[in-house]
């Protein structure tokens, strides 16, 4: 049972085949055994998962089971959790219990899902690999001494490691779909607006989207339908509505048209990941999908903009972790400066630092004009090259990331190659277009992701793309040794 999709638990719960109660039980017992090699989870919520695993299991008996009740998942540490810590991978915020729920969480919960506990992140979601979390790497299971990817490296090590069929991430300048290639799972990151920021803890509020991962896309789908919708509580949410993403999983792919960028097949790529690609790309020309080459000219300046933008937000966003209403605070301050400098000194990381100095100086008087402005009509340009594309095509195509995942370690003592490694997914981010990453191949033995994107809301069209795809392979069934 714990090696079953969401969609095959789903069937075998209304099926009674198992009760959800054994379920969540067969996960946490798994989740002890493993979890040791992995660190996929901060918390893990034993009590809570098995009290809500009852209550479905109870709803499911009064007859009022809805498609996603009784089925377990976890949730990036960045959601805030009622009577739960939420980390957000931080010493900052070790202590704190969230006194309410993000409206991701109520939307799980109203649905009767069972959470597991909270998995493991990069510090407030900055980095590619989640090196930069205060409890620890998560580990890659296709092999521990790679990375997972970041920064919800925990979700995407958990449902590769089979500790969880689906999680929640988070997606700023490609944090679901780059761990979800790294570790071979399926990522969706929505439409910006699409999903409810709210109780989401803030790294860079402009960049910032919730979405689903899981192993397939029908998986993605079903979590969506959870996930998706207005929010009166999120200012930049969207009031638009929310269609059933799992009816059109099966349209035919015939005559959908798919633009290459040639920016996106350089040879500064991995060519395993390249000829992967390509083959996949193959795959859907035999379903029916024509190809032809596109530009994104202005791909190349994606990373810089977005080392201002992204920085610029979180020195704002970070700075209410003052030591004064919440989290962490250091013992014995002299008086309320040295209390400031410490706290902040002593809760955050260094990479955290790194950007919170680079974002104050970008917006500092006589260097916003030179730095964040320039970076924002440069994010115009950006967005401008992929609406002109997709007035050609309807999915763009490419590797999710340059390289398979990395050795631990690796490229810690350079950010910048750090930061190169989501030279892909960044300009989505920026764009706020829907992005996903679903498997496609492996490199040297370790995954590859291919990335579709598409227009603003086209979630149900990527959707269906990949599910096509992998009614048509096997690369999503592959599962890692254990
Ligand atoms: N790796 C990028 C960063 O460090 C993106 C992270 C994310 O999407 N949260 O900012």
């Amino acid at each position: 049972m714990l090696d079953k999709t969401l969609a095959e638990l789903a069937q075998g719960l209304a099926a009674g085949e198992f009760s959800s109660t054994e379920l969540t039980q067969s996960y946490l017992d798994r989740i002890k055994a493993e979890d040791g090699a992995l660190n996929s989870f901060i918390t893990v919520t034993e009590e809570q998962a098995l009290s809500q695993a009852q209550a479905a299991d109870q709803r499911r008996a009064a007859g009022d089971a809805g498609p996603f009740t009784g089925l377990p998942i976890a949730h990036k540490d960045i959601f805030c959790t009622e009577g739960v810590r939420t980390s957000c991978g931080s010493r900052m915020l070790d202590n704190f219990i969230s006194p309410y729920n993000a409206t991701v969480i109520e939307n799980f919960n109203r649905a009767g899902a069972v959470s597991l506990g909270k998995t493991n992140m990069d510090e407030f979601a900055m980095g590619s690999s989640n090196e930069s979390s205060f409890y620890g790497p998560a580990r890659n299971p296709w092999n521990t001494e790679c990375v997972p990817g970041g920064s919800s490296g925990g979700s995407a090590a958990a449902i590769a490691g089979g500790l969880v069929p689906g999680a929640t991430g988070t997606d700023t300048g490609g944090s679901i779909r780059q761990p979800a290639a790294l570790c071979g799972i399926t990522g969706l990151k929505p439409t910006y607006g699409r999903v409810s920021r709210y109780g989401m803890i803030a790294y860079a509020s402009s960049l910032d989207q919730g979405g689903p991962m899981a192993r397939t896309a029908e998986d993605t789908a079903i979590m969506l339908n959870v996930m998706a919708g207005f929010d009166p509580k999120d200012s930049t949410s969207i009031d638009k509505a929310v269609p059933d993403y799992t009816l059109t999983l099966n349209d035919s792919l015939k005559g959908l048209k798919i633009g290459l960028p040639k920016e996106y097949f350089s040879d500064e790529i991995d060519p395993q990941i390249t000829a992967q690609v390509q083959a996949a790309i193959k795959e859907f020309e035999a379903l029916g999908a024509t190809v032809k080459e596109v530009s994104l000219p202005n791909s190349h300046l994606a990373i810089p903009a977005y080392y201002i933008i992204a920085p610029a937000e979180a020195s704002s966003n970070l700075s209410r972790f003052d030591g004064v209403r919440y989290g962490y605070r250091c013992n014995d301050p002299v008086d309320l400066e040295d209390m400031y400098k410490r706290s902040r000194g002593e809760g955050f990381g260094e990479e955290v630092k790194r950007r919170i100095m680079v974002g104050t100086y970008a917006l500092s008087e006589g260097f916003y004009d030179a730095y964040y402005k320039k970076a924002l009509q440069i994010r115009r340009l950006i967005q401008q090259d992929f609406v002109n594309v997709l007035t050609e095509v309807d999915i763009i195509m490419g590797p999710t990331t340059p390289h398979p995942a990395f050795k631990l370690g690796e490229k810690t003592s350079d950010p910048v190659a750090m930061y190169m490694e989501d030279i892909f997914t960044i300009s989505l981010n920026l764009a706020g277009m829907p992005g996903m990453s679903i498997p496609c191949g492996f490199a040297n033995g370790l995954p590859v992701g291919l990335q579709l994107i598409g227009n603003y809301f086209a979630e149900q069209r990527l959707l269906n793309a990949a599910h096509q795809f992998q009614q048509a392979t096997e690369w999503h069934r592959q599962t890692p040794a254990r």
